[in-house]
């Protein structure tokens, strides 16, 4: 296959626009379509070909990337893009859908004569924006050396973890990784809530903690709060879910996890005080009445 491919993407919000664009520059013929179509507009100046259905996206592609909301939103787009999908293309599902999801989208994947492969991200709208996310990937051999054009383009890094797709390896992984990811904000938002509450000021926090007890991604999300600035990398509804996909994961594992489950109520209350669409830094404000 040649290294310039014909890659669809279906989803250009935070991450997949950015996913997007740098396909574009790695000069793949690339389609994209967003429910909302003034999401995906701005593609065209990139070189992308803007598509007004899943099924025009997807037509003559040799890759269809997803980067939806969830798992029942990337089952609902690929069974829309149904019978324009060409048999034996690829199907990178890079979707944060959970393992029961996954398991769903390879079983549509083999009905619809796609090669699956799960690929989740680790990384945010920056890394995204410039081609550096960490790509936890599944799927079979045959599909690595035909991908690594895609994959070099929207990625620093692929891990791969193995054939078994369906089993969803990279997916359980990207919850174990989400998992800490989220108690980072959370503890940051709540030390600094704290901060707050009994008038310490937050930068001697910041002071006293540095050396071992410091953390890079504290600091971004510190930043984020003690700026007021909460344009979203990672919104609060997109984190919620994640964080109930990572509870149901455990329960399913015999697994209680207490943090992620107090986190989910956060984002549930930010969610409630409107501040869905912001960054999940904004679970700080989950830690007061009003
Ligand atoms: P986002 O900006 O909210 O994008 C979500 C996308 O899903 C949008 O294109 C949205 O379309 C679409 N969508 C939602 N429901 C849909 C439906 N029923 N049918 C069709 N399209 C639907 O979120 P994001 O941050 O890019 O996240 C995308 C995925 O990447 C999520 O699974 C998330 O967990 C994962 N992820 C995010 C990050 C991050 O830091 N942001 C990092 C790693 C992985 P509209 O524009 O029409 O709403």
């Amino acid at each position: 296959m040649a290294d310039q491919l014909t890659v669809a993407v279906l989803g250009t919000g935070i991450m997949g626009a950015g996913m997007a664009r740098n396909l574009c520059r790695a000069g793949h013929d690339v389609r994209v379509w967003n429910r909302t179509p003034a999401k995906a507009e701005p593609l065209a100046a990139d070189g992308a070909h803007v598509a007004g259905t899943p099924a025009e996206a997807v037509t003559g592609a040799d890759v269809v990337l997803t980067m939806l909301y969830d798992g029942p939103a990337a089952l609902e787009v690929m069974e829309a893009a149904g019978p324009a999908l060409r048999p034996g293309a690829f199907w990178l599902q890079s979707t944060t859908a959970g393992v029961e999801a996954v398991a769903s989208m390879a079983d549509l994947a083999r009905q619809q004569g796609l090669v699956f492969i799960d690929a989740p991200v680790l990384g945010t709208k920056a890394p995204a924006e410039s081609g550096e996310l960490m790509v936890l990937a599944a799927g079979p051999e045959e599909a690595h050396a035909p991908l690594a054009p895609v994959l070099d383009a929207i990625g620093r890094h692929t891990v791969w973890l193995g054939e078994d797709a369906a089993s969803g390896p990279a997916t359980r992984l990207k919850l174990v990784c989400n998992s800490w990811v989220l108690v980072v904000n959370h503890g940051t938002a709540e030390a600094l809530s704290l901060a707050k509450g009994l008038g310490v000021d937050p930068q001697h926090f910041l002071e006293a903690i540095s050396g071992p007890l410091d953390c890079g991604y504290m600091r971004t999300k510190s930043a984020a709060i003690l700026n007021d600035d909460y344009a979203p990398s990672f919104s609060v509804t997109t984190a919620g879910k994640d964080a109930r996909l990572i509870v149901q994961a455990g329960a399913d594992a015999g697994v209680r996890m207490d943090l992620a489950a107090a986190g989910a109520e956060r984002f549930h209350r930010a969610e409630a005080q409107g501040h869905g669409d912001e960054d999940m830094a904004a679970s700080y404000f989950a830690s007061f009445d009003n």
